[in-house]
């Protein structure tokens, strides 16, 4: 049985034939692209037809540096970091119950009450005249207090006979012993301890899911998952739902440092998988981050005498990148600042030898490099693993640390120039998980509505940043045979656009929508408004 897709603008991304009308999905694999009338012959009994009503299709994009179940939980919970009063947390409070179902608990992270009006304190009143029917379990930003209502106090046995435990301390209303919802340090432990015996937790897999629906409603069809806090729950987990045909992502899976001796004992390999779920290799951070001056630069940062901090020396990369190396596994170096983009190039250099450019290395986030650099990626074969859209949220603390230096900061243009395998993702959560908000990113290096371009020589164009989410990635996970382009013999990931990206104006695309998205040539997410004519 196949389903044939007619009338599309379908961008196939391979250089011989880059745009056709028609496509033809049997098994999951394309078999056909070409003029709609020659697909029209194909079709026998039991095919489905599928009409694109002239719209854009490109292949699925891959994001290629995801902490994937981490931002899966991250979305599910209520961020509260913006609250800027008790009345805007009740607000937000009140609309994410509307989302749950009956009964189910509500949690929330990062309310700050330094941010708002002096006086105001945590209160369960507060959360109780908004959500009385559920519990509620807030964390502070700093994660050492706890906000419950009246619900979540009653389920987890506080009363006004608890007593404070030793290095905590439960608030209780003056002249009463009454608890009034805010916890203290090891308080929350009472918290913690009464859901982890009694699984009131998110289901994770309900959470993991979700995030699927969402990554497919923004054009996501695989995902390189570096690793979360939690990986030796979350590794099982997304390996068991993709065995239950549950997921359906492409996942290329990676592995934190501190589990290479057991990767390498197992005999585990880079590419050992199958086209939904395969081992990518082992993370391990070289430097820290921009935001907190803790990435690792030759010169110090403007205005002072640091110059970040260094996580693993020179020489600890070289061995564990040779190790790694010698077992077959790839490495992802999270490398920042310039000096920690030195130091991982260098290590990849001396250990090329071991695997012969055989393995996908990859350098992530590679946010500043001094020129001199630039040239090293195409020679010692590795890939630089960007995330667009950090530019235009880093510009302004990129400018105050690190001055004109940002001349060479996310240097897209200088890095393809060059020869280099580039390939986007969006580190969600740390951003969101939108390649088409990266790919506006990449071309404009601004946000949408800001007027000036920061460092517009370092733009690239639509078609530059499309493959830095299909075809580069599909190279770095050795799949450049099976994903990446809609060629006939490649699996069918692929993306219906509102509007054609090549076509319209750069600041349009801001505005492109996902109309849907198909995995194997099945459409597994499609805008409500919008039919495909399937007969
Ligand atoms: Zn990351």
């Amino acid at each position: 049985m196949k389903n044939i897709f007619l009338n599309g603008t379908i961008y196939i991304l391979n250089r011989q034939i880059p745009c056709v009308d028609a496509l033809a999905v049997e098994d999951g694999k394309i078999v056909f692209a070409g003029v709609s009338r020659d697909a029209k012959k194909l079709k026998q009994r039991g095919d489905r037809v599928f009409d694109l009503k002239n719209h854009t299709v490109i292949p699925g994009l891959v994001d290629s540096h995801v902490h994937f179940v981490y931002w899966a939980e991250t979305r599910s919970r209520l961020d509260l970091e913006n609250a800027r009063s008790t009345a805007e947390v009740q607000k937000k409070v009140a609309a994410f119950a509307k989302r749950l179902a009956e009964g189910e608990w509500l949690f929330g992270n990062n309310f700050n009450k330094n941010l708002w009006p002096a006086g105001e304190q945590p209160d369960k009143r507060i959360l109780d005249t908004v959500c009385p029917d559920r519990p509620v379990i807030l964390a502070s930003k700093d994660v050492h207090t706890l906000w419950l209502n009246s619900a979540a106090l009653a389920a987890v046995g506080i009363t006004s006979s608890t007593s404070d435990p030793p290095g905590g301390k439960i608030v209780r209303y003056s002249g009463s012993q009454e608890p009034t919802g805010y916890l203290l340090e090891t308080a929350c432990r009472l918290v913690n301890e009464y859901l982890e015996k009694n699984q009131k937790k998110l289901d994770m897999e309900k959470v993991v899911l979700a995030a699927q629906k969402e990554a497919w409603k923004q054009g996501v069809t695989g995902i390189h998952a570096l690793p979360d806090p939690g990986f030796e729950k979350s590794f099982p987990l997304l390996e068991r739902l993709t065995r239950e045909e549950k997921l359906q992502l492409r996942i290329l899976m990676y592995i934190p440092e501190k589990r290479l001796d057991w990767a390498i004992e197992l005999g585990l390999q880079s590419g050992f998988g199958n086209e939904f779920f395969k081992v990518g290799g082992v993370k391990i951070f070289v430097d820290g981050a921009l935001g907190s001056q803790t990435a690792l630069m030759f010169e110090p940062y403007e205005g002072n005498s640091s110059t970040g901090i260094e996580v693993s020396s020179l020489s600890h990369l070289e061995n564990q990148l040779g190790k790694a190396a010698k077992a077959n596994l790839a490495c992802a170096v999270h490398a920042i600042g310039d000096k920690s983009v030195f130091y991982a190039l260098e290590a990849f250099g001396k250990t090329l030898p071991i695997h012969d450019g055989r393995l996908r290395q990859r350098i992530e986030h590679v946010q500043l490099i001094r020129n001199e650099e630039i040239p090293k990626f195409k020679k010692y074969k590795v890939a630089a693993s960007m995330q667009p859209s950090h530019a235009p949220s880093d510009r302004y603390i990129a400018d105050q640390h690190w001055g004109r230096r940002c001349r060479n900061a996310y240097p897209w243009r200088s890095l393809l120039k060059s020869g280099a395998l580039l390939v986007f993702g969006s580190d969600a959560p740390v951003e969101p998980l939108q390649p088409l908000a990266g790919i506006y990113s990449a071309v404009c290096r601004k946000k949408p509505g800001e007027k000036e371009s920061w460092y517009p020589s370092q733009a690239i164009s639509v078609g530059e940043a499309i493959r830095a989410y299909t075809v580069a990635p599909a190279v770095l996970s050795c799949d450049e045979h099976k994903i990446g382009t809609l060629s006939p013999g490649k699996l069918a990931d692929f993306v219906i656009l509102s509007e054609d990206p090549f076509k319209i104006s750069p600041e349009r695309l801001s505005s492109l929508e996902v109309l849907a998205t198909a995995v194997g040539g099945e459409i597994v997410y499609a805008q409500k408004a919008t039919s495909w004519g399937c007969d």
